[in-house]
């Protein structure tokens, strides 16, 4: 079964008279969603109640939860401080992930910085292979496949960091992916590449349970992601229809969130309404 739900509240929620994340379950079950990824990316926020509270509702409506950790996390720092800043949001990620029973972490890796793309790695990898070993459901954390050039996470490197546990499932963003190599994911054949490179490097068993995040982005030629989109802005890629083959092919079961912008939920009904009228 795939999942599909969308990241963080959307406007019509809002509009609609809502105030707390506490009433979006009711509200994503009767869109016949049932995945949602609560959204802590300007920092990890809530109280264990709130968390609880949410984990609650989420479970009453099968509601699968995933949460986005800060956007300050950037494993390959230099300085020490900085590092350990980075540490701390990631074990408050996970904390708040616990109370409310979220399955996945999804985590930045950062940014290359001055420093060549091989050193900044070797960092990134030294230091999530010490949170991966050291803290407490460390393998709960994703890392995302990310839309600017200069910041770590190209599908080879999302492979390298899969690869420190194997408990570690990727959150693969193919707008990103679409973003950084300047739309070349665009045929069901370029989606089922990247299926099969995923395969190869971390087997067919995580492949199919892939944390995904879609949405059309907008990108520049030079630095990759510049915007996102919702899925009527046709103008920008990928194409969700061109990865549907690729779902059905190899019996994948991954959890499917929309980022799009302010139309999140409806755009995750569109991709399930699309996926389960190619079945
Ligand atoms: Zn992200």
């Amino acid at each position: 079964m795939i999942r599909f739900g969308p990241a963080g509240n959307s406007e019509a929620f809002y509009n609609e008279g809502h105030k707390r994340t506490t009433e979006a379950f009711k509200w994503l079950h009767k869109m016949n969603l049932d995945a949602f990824e609560y959204q802590c990316t300007r920092g990890v926020l809530l109280k264990q109640n709130t968390a609880e509270e949410i984990g609650a509702e989420a479970k009453k409506y099968d509601i699968r939860l995933s949460l986005h950790a800060p956007y300050y996390i950037n494993m390959a720092g230099t300085e020490k401080e900085k590092l350990q800043k980075s540490r701390g949001h990631i074990e408050k990620s996970i904390r708040a992930a616990l109370w409310m029973g979220a399955k996945r972490v999804v985590v930045h890796p950062g940014g290359i910085g001055k420093d060549s793309r091989d050193a900044a790695m070797k960092r990134a990898i030294s230091f999530f292979n010490d949170i991966i070993k050291n803290q407490p459901s460390g393998e709960l954390i994703s890392p995302e496949l990310m839309g600017k050039i200069n910041q770590l996470g190209n599908l080879d490197e999302i492979i390298r960091f899969c690869l420190v546990d194997e408990r570690i499932i990727p959150t693969i963003d193919f707008g990103h992916l679409n973003s950084r190599t300047k739309g070349a994911l665009n045929s069901p054949e370029a989606f089922e590449n990247v299926i099969i490179r995923l395969a190869d490097g971390i087997g067919w068993e995580r492949t199919r349970r892939l944390h995904v995040h879609f949405s059309r982005i907008e990108f520049t030629e030079k630095g990759g992601e510049k915007k996102h989109w919702s899925m009527k802005d046709t103008q920008f890629g990928p194409e969700f229809d061109h990865l549907v083959p690729s779902l059905i092919k190899y019996e994948m079961k991954p959890v499917i969130i929309s980022e799009s912008r302010g139309t999140q939920a409806a755009d995750a009904k569109l991709m399930k309404e699309r996926f389960l009228g190619c079945i």
